[in-house]
């Protein structure tokens, strides 16, 4: 089911099954376009299916926006090692909530998405790592191999074509760490969930010390539309460089959250405005988040943009992981920066230093500030803290962490020099009473 009503401005082609009678079944899916792209993609050649996927401008949707068909062409194949495909549902990004729906709705989708990918590299295991917290989702993703492995899709000669892929489900233990691929890929082997040194990256030494596909969720779920109807209807929908669609989740101030699947380069104010019913009660927007916390905040007057990679980094943001926190007038931005660094001091793997010490000491910093206790110079040490944290930490959490606490303070300056307007020590003092 969703959680909210569609918007007529939709263009459902991964999330149209979601409002059918029992939408996560092998028969829902079956009656409904399920698996004919994996018919036809087995018998295509690994190149045929990489130009496809090249050609539709499928990016990954996980938040670093790589080219999946690039992606998949690094993987070395015949090397005599195993190779495996992963997936990452290990959502845990504040402000995004698309991967459950896909699992908790579509979960034949990835399946038939992870089959692609499975006999593009001649992969014979694959496993989906589910964040700790989406138990239940594991259990329905659980069911749905279950019915692909009785109908021929999963195990033994697919459908007489002689290859096998097994696949599993993992959970994690609720680590945001463990979405970055390759903490991912070390919990995945039982150990500590921290990041390994890149390069190699995954697709060359990934799970198991061997090649590797990773991508996320919604990537996966997008594959069989594009060998249904070709990848150049898929990189129609979109913009150039990016294509296809987008599920946008929606949260914060506005009348109407929730995840909406739009084409990439919708206009990002039409989101709020048109998709969303606007801003909540009558207020005017103050700013917009737009890709996840990690992407550094919009003012409103900087919103009118396309809703896509090139765009938003253009703007000096992201669209990351598609979660659109939407801010109205009354939003203490002060606040804002604080819960987010909050939830990145918490989630600091502990590992580098600059993470470790630089999200704690901001948090520190930041708290200080927000109970009254700060002074004007605070404003440029929390600013340099940040971007001396910017690329010298070992993984990319150190990055999202400072990424958003500098573009608080670059955009809303104004803001935190108002707070010291509330600092006790800039109250005057009281009068004494002359006797
Ligand atoms: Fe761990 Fe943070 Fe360093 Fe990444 S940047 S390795 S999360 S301490």
């Amino acid at each position: 089911m969703r959680y909210n009503e569609p918007s007529p401005l939709e263009q459902m082609i991964i999330s149209y099954r979601f409002d059918l009678p029992n939408p996560a079944s092998i028969d829902t899916y079956l009656a409904n376009d399920g698996y004919v792209a994996i018919k036809k993609v087995l018998g295509m050649t690994p190149e045929a299916i990489i130009d496809e996927l090249k050609v539709s401008s499928l990016r990954g949707r996980g938040g670093a926006g790589f080219p999946t068909g690039m992606k998949w062409s690094f993987v070395p194949r015949n090397t005599g090692k195993p190779t495996y495909v992963i997936c990452n549902s290990d959502e845990s990004e504040p402000g995004t909530c698309k991967d459950r729906l896909l699992m908790e709705n579509d979960p034949h989708q990835l399946i038939e998405g992870m089959l692609i990918a499975g006999w593009t590299i001649k992969s014979n295991k694959g496993y989906i790592f589910i964040r700790g917290e989406y138990r239940y989702l594991i259990d329905i993703v659980d069911r749905a191999i279950a019915e692909a492995y009785q109908r021929g899709y999963l195990g033994k000669n697919i459908l007489g074509s002689g290859w096998d892929f097994d696949l599993y489900t993992h959970t994690g233990a609720g680590a945001y760490e463990c979405g970055e691929e390759s903490a991912l890929l070390e919990s995945l082997e039982g150990k500590r969930g921290i990041p390994r040194l890149k390069p190699p990256f995954p697709a060359v030494v990934g799970a198991f010390q061997s090649p590797t596909i990773l991508n996320n969720c919604e990537t996966y779920s997008a594959i069989p539309w594009i060998f249904r109807n070709g990848g150049a209807a898929y990189a129609a929908l979109g913009t150039p460089k990016n294509g296809g669609t987008r599920l946008v989740c929606v949260s914060g101030h506005v009348n109407k959250p929730g995840v909406y699947e739009l084409p990439m380069g919708f206009n990002l104010l039409r989101i709020v405005n048109e998709v969303c019913g606007g801003v909540r009660n009558g207020k005017k927007l103050k700013a917009i988040i737009p890709g996840g916390s990690s992407s550094p905040v919009l003012r409103a007057d900087e919103c009118d943009i396309p809703y896509d990679f090139d765009s938003l980094a253009k703007a000096k943001t992201m669209a990351g992981s598609g979660g659109v926190v939407v801010l109205d007038e009354d939003t203490d931005i002060v606040a804002v920066a604080l819960r987010t660094i909050k939830f990145y001091a918490h989630e600091s793997c502990g590992w580098c230093i600059p993470c470790r010490e630089g999200t704690n000491w901001l948090k520190k910093i930041l708290s200080r500030y927000h109970e009254g206790f700060g002074d004007e110079s605070d404003i440029d040490l929390i600013a340099e803290l940040a971007n001396n944290m910017l690329g010298r930490t070992f993984c990319a959490l150190g990055d999202a962490a400072a990424m958003p606490t500098a573009g608080f303070v670059a955009k809303f300056r104004n803001e935190f020099e108002d707070y010291l307007k509330k600092s006790p020590r800039f109250q005057p003092a009281p009068e004494l009473a002359v006797v």
